[in-house]
């Protein structure tokens, strides 16, 4: 059944555009309603190889697009760390990538798309036309019509390849005085930190900067993955013993101060799509991942605190990243980068104890001027949220009034 005639059926009910439920939380939910599925329209609509300029369906995966445009020499201009999402659901949380310091969020490169508004019907958003559903549809959580088709620019590589230049740092201090020259100089990077070490090794970690290579080789790195983690185990595996392995072995796997490789770019943007259902190793009960925002000025300070909450908590996180977001404005007015420095922590899920220290986490960063990301939250109080966009009012008025999701009921009430 399409959009409008799901709409028709279902005045009294709700409607949520879904795209591959790659979100961490439930911006992607609607249980008292009906989730719009896309993934059946996955269809490249027309291709210019010559301009780079490619226009889809919105239920193509980012890995699909990248089969049809690497061999002709082109990549996206923003990729999130899994290619197994959809044009749709990048549009509609306007996601970042390792180079936002050069070319800020998806949003950005979107030229235009196709809407449809169950009020409304079908109407052609851009920069120029319809200009402010286009700005509210970038970041707008879904919440403004389904996207059917859109056209984004991609970006002309000379290799799929990236050189990866790697530098291991001793302290958090030492990731900030890097930062700001690693992000003058290469497109992509990334920190990843230790977030179980302590004391005058706080924020420890590795540099990741990348930039692609130029040997020619266009070869699509098959999306298939190469492990899998066949069943939910019925606890969690992420636990004390295997965060503290897990983190010494990765510091410690690079020996030398600095180290360049390189490397396959499906290693280098997607290392979780590698293993399937890599989420089941969390145990049943999930997890959680707590991403913030903070201004420049006192990023050091606020960051070197949110670490040291988690660890105070007995609550390390597994995967934990750290990256500066630059000043290049996104067109969505909803969107959630800003220019400071971006925290990502994942916890598994232990009950109260997990949703205390996260409600810990949102104070320090709303205190601090920040923000808290919605795709990937699944908890954050109403305050929190419009601490965070105090201009979600304006898209709450744009919103399509049939479409509503689990996340906008709990915060925009
Ligand atoms: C391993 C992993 C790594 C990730 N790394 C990053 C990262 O580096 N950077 C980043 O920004 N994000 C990252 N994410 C999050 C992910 O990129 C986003 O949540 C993405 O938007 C999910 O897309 P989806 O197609 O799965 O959409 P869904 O999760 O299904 O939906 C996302 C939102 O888009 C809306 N939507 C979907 N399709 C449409 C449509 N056709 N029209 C209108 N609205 C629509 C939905 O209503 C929902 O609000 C990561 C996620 C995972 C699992």
């Amino acid at each position: 059944m399409d959009w409008q005639s799901q709409a028709m059926d279902a005045p009294k009910s709700s409607l949520l555009p879904f795209g591959n439920g790659r979100s961490y939380g439930d911006s992607c939910h609607n249980d008292k309603g009906v989730l719009l599925d896309n993934r059946g329209s996955a269809r490249v609509l027309s291709f210019d190889s010559t301009k780079g300029e490619i226009y889809c369906e919105s239920g193509i995966l980012l890995s699909e697009i990248l089969r049809h445009v690497l061999p002709e020499g082109w990549f996206l201009p923003v990729t999130p760390g899994t290619q197994f999402v959809t044009l749709g659901g990048a549009i509609a949380n306007d996601v970042h990538g390792k180079n936002h310091h050069r070319a800020g969020t998806f949003g950005r490169h979107v030229q235009s798309f196709e809407l449809i508004r169950s009020n409304r019907g079908a109407r052609i958003c851009s920069p120029t036309k319809n200009a402010e559903l286009f700005n509210a549809t970038i970041g707008g959580l879904g919440l403004t019509g389904n996207i059917t088709r859109a056209t984004i620019q991609l970006m002309k590589i000379a290799s799929a390849d990236i050189n990866q230049y790697s530098v291991k740092f001793d302290r958090l201090q030492d990731y900030f005085s890097l930062a700001g020259e690693a992000d003058r100089t290469n497109e992509y990077s990334v920190a990843w930190i230790d977030s179980l070490a302590r004391g005058k090794n706080l924020g420890r970690g590795l540099l990741l900067n990348g930039n692609h290579a130029d040997n020619g080789n266009f070869q699509y790195n098959s999306a298939k993955a190469r492990l899998s983690v066949p069943f939910t185990p019925p606890f969690s595996l992420i636990n004390g013993l295997a965060l503290k392995t897990f983190n010494q072995l990765y510091y410690h796997k690079q020996q030398k101060r600095e180290a360049r490789s390189r490397v396959a770019y499906g290693g280098y943007f997607y290392p979780l799509d590698g293993i399937r259902h890599w989420n089941r190793l969390y145990g049943p009960k999930g997890l959680f991942q707590h991403q913030s925002v903070v201004p420049v000025d006192n990023a050091e300070s606020i960051v070197a605190r949110l670490i040291e909450t988690t660890q105070n908590a007995g609550h390390g996180s597994f995967l934990t990243v750290l990256k500066r977001f630059g000043d290049v404005p996104s067109p969505g007015f909803m969107s959630f980068p800003r220019e400071g420095f971006t925290l990502t922590l994942d916890f598994p899920n232990s009950g109260n104890k997990t949703l205390a220290l996260l409600d810990r986490l949102d104070e320090i960063t709303i205190q601090a001027g920040g923000a808290i990301n919605p795709y990937k939250d699944a908890r954050m109080s109403a305050d929190a949220f419009k601490a965070s966009f105090p201009q979600w009012k304006k898209l709450e008025e744009l919103r399509d009034p049939v479409i509503m999701s689990d996340f906008w009921r709990r915060v925009a009430s």
